[in-house]
């Protein structure tokens, strides 16, 4: 059995994202549920392999974390692994029509053909995001640092209550997104790197190379680069890669754009 240190290696903070001088990135990485992760446990078994690669790369990776997905690192063993060995920060994420049933009993409001969370009120997604929290604490996903809505959705409301009843300060969204809907001074942002609604470093997206291309630019504009992907990624033989005609999977793009980091590194050096 691989002895665990009970101390984690990395100081893991959110607050220390971002805070250097020039190009700076960090990846994130939504962890669904059952809606988008058909086989959920395949994925989750390929995680660990992505936080090693970016860890490796000094690359910090955030997970925004559903309920389900938080119940099912629990049941594979592998939160105070991940917590203790990798560079990494734990997000809340929700998606109210994917609930598992612990939490949807008690959020008898909840209308299944409702994907976004912001069209709830006040108290519903108050109810929904302190059910959640719970539901990751049990299962030892702590601390929770930041919240990324599903779809990206939340309001000023969704602020309001993370600042009432966590100690969340921090959240992320692509900010060409309708449904981001924010009073300013609420929370602190970490954006995802995004040039418009559709054109992010999203690891699934575009190309390798239009990927590499985009980060490039980003450092020659010396950005702040919070890259996405999806759980439903993690799995090379997901039937994502099939469906959507993807080439490369996600851990063969990660390693790519790692390369054109050092490549411009080396070029600084010269
Ligand atoms: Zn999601």
């Amino acid at each position: 059995m691989e002895l665990i240190s009970k101390k984690p290696l990395y100081i893991n903070s959110i607050e220390d994202i971002f805070t250097g001088d020039g190009f700076e990135m960090a990846m994130s990485i939504d962890c669904e549920g059952t809606n988008y992760d058909k086989n959920l446990e395949n994925n989750v078994k390929n995680l660990e392999r992505f936080l090693q690669k970016a860890t490796d790369n000094d690359i910090t990776t955030i997970l925004f974390i559903t309920p389900y997905f938080a119940d099912m690192l629990h049941k594979l063993d592998l939160v105070d692994k991940i917590k203790y060995k990798y560079k990494v920060i734990f997000g809340l994420h929700i998606h109210p029509d994917n609930f598992p049933s612990d939490i949807a009993l008690q959020c008898p409001f909840i209308r299944p053909d409702e994907e976004y969370f912001a069209s709830y009120s006040y108290e519903e997604q108050k109810k929904m995001i302190s059910l959640s929290m719970n539901y990751l604490e049990e299962r030892g996903v702590t601390p929770i640092q930041i919240f990324r809505g599903g779809c990206f959705s939340m309001n000023t409301d969704t602020a309001n209550i993370l600042l009432e009843i966590t100690d969340i300060r921090y959240e992320s969204h692509n900010p060409f997104r309708e449904q981001y809907d924010v009073e300013k001074g609420l929370l602190n942002s970490i954006p995802v790197y995004a040039l418009n609604r559709d054109e992010e470093i999203r690891l699934e997206f575009f190309t390798t190379e239009k990927l590499e291309a985009m980060l490039s630019d980003a450092i020659m504009n010396n950005s702040k680069v919070m890259g996405i992907t999806h759980s439903y990624m993690l799995d090379p033989n997901d039937f994502h890669y099939e469906r959507d005609g993807i080439k490369d999977d996600i851990h063969q793009r990660l390693d790519r754009l790692i390369k054109v980091i050092e490549s411009h590194k080396i070029h600084k050096v010269k």
